[in-house]
């Protein structure tokens, strides 16, 4: 059956670098049907709006999502729901994308990228899964109040609140558990059950449905320590699971553990396994339209595609495989290069993983 993907290069580098991943998906020689729909300010100035109803009914009806990037500071002036951003919150919310997953890849050939002292981060390779459609971020009641009793009575009080409803917490914990078979069959809880009754619950969650997976070994680690094991020792993990919250900052905070921004991909999935792929890094206007952008963080969030949404985990290997063959010959975008290395260009990298595909 042939997959359908939806191809939303955005703005910026969004157009180079999925054109880029655009052809080596094609190189595969897989059945696919590619379709190409504007996102973002390029939508905005198209159709009025950052995700029009034909970009959105595309999405829906693809397996999968190849996103570029969006935004542009030329756009910074319209009111929020016109902004090139709202369209990759329409597409989380409008696909029910709560999984987001972000692997944090250091490549011994780029160790000097990190940070990090080499010896601690050279050959890291971990995933977090992060939830994306819940917790605080979206909890309600949120807002400003009058405080009515107490030591700050009749004061104005911000406010927000967190909750995980057991359905939300049983499907991220799937997820995570999954991404761990398919791995070292490790998984790390991460939470602040100490303090917080919300991650008490998900800890019992993630506990209950362990017994669903008796070949993974689950762990727990509250919030705080797992902020600093991650720049201690950040390769005493492979799988991370946790909440929105905490999801946003460790993500952060792993991916620059690489040192390596235009490296690094992302998925956010459904239960379905539709999702949507993006590099995690944003549009870069400032080298829009150069040639000079590093592809791969979109070539290989094309390789999550193939291993989470469309089964073909011997395809993604193929390109993940080709990635790592090209950085081995010494071939760097501007943003990892570094001394004796050979300087390319975006569709120079193009080229070289196209010839590296085995
Ligand atoms: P950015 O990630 O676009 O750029 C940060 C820096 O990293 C820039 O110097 C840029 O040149 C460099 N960079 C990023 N990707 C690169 C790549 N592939 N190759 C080489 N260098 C790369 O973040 P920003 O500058 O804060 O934001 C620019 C625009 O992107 C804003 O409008 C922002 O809202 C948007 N943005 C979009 C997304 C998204 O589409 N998911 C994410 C983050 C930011």
């Amino acid at each position: 059956m042939s997959h359908k993907i939806a191809v939303l290069p955005g703005d910026g580098i969004g157009v180079e670098i999925t054109e880029q991943a655009v052809r080596v998906l094609t190189a595969l020689g897989l059945d696919i049907e590619l379709n190409t729909a504007p996102v973002g300010g390029a939508a905005y100035d198209l159709h009025g709006h950052p995700l029009p109803p034909s970009t959105l009914e595309l999405a829906k009806n693809s397996s999968a999502i190849l996103f570029g990037a969006v935004g542009d500071w030329k756009y910074d002036k319209l009111a929020r729901e016109f902004r090139p951003e709202q369209a990759i919150l329409g597409l989380r919310k409008a696909l029910s994308l709560f999984a987001n997953l972000r692997p944090a890849i250091l490549y011994p050939q780029l160790a000097n990228a990190s940070s990090l002292k080499p010896e601690v981060v050279s050959g890291l390779d971990i995933l977090i899964v992060r939830e994306l459609t819940g917790d605080i971020y979206f909890g309600q009641p949120r807002g400003v109040r009058e405080v009515e009793s107490g030591p700050y009575k009749g004061e104005r009080q911000g406010y927000d609140t967190m909750h995980y409803a057991e359905t939300e917490v049983r499907r991220i914990a799937h997820v995570a558990f999954q991404a761990a078979q398919k791995r070292s069959k490790k998984l790390c809880s991460v939470d602040k059950a100490n303090v917080l009754e919300t991650s008490q619950f998900w800890r019992d969650i993630m506990i209950t449905v362990a017994a669903e997976y008796p070949d993974v070994e689950l762990s727990h680690m509250y919030v705080d320590n797992a902020a600093m094991q991650l720049v201690r020792a950040p390769k005493e993990f492979d799988v991370i699971v946790t909440g929105n919250l905490f999801g946003d900052i460790l993500s952060d905070e792993a991916a620059m553990l690489t040192g390596s921004i235009g490296m690094l991909p992302s998925a956010s999935l459904n239960a379905s396994n539709q999702g949507l792929y993006e590099p995690s890094h944003g549009s870069a206007p400032d080298i829009a339209g150069q040639n000079i952008a590093n592809p791969l963080a979109t070539i290989l969030s094309s390789a999550m595609m193939l291993r989470y949404s469309l089964q073909e985990a011997g395809q993604a290997d193929r390109i993940e495989a080709a990635v790592q063959a090209v950085l081995e010959q010494g071939l760097r975008t501007a943003d990892i290069y570094e001394a004796g290395a050979t300087k390319v260009s975006t569709s120079e990298m193009g080229d070289a993983i196209l010839k590296a595909l085995k």
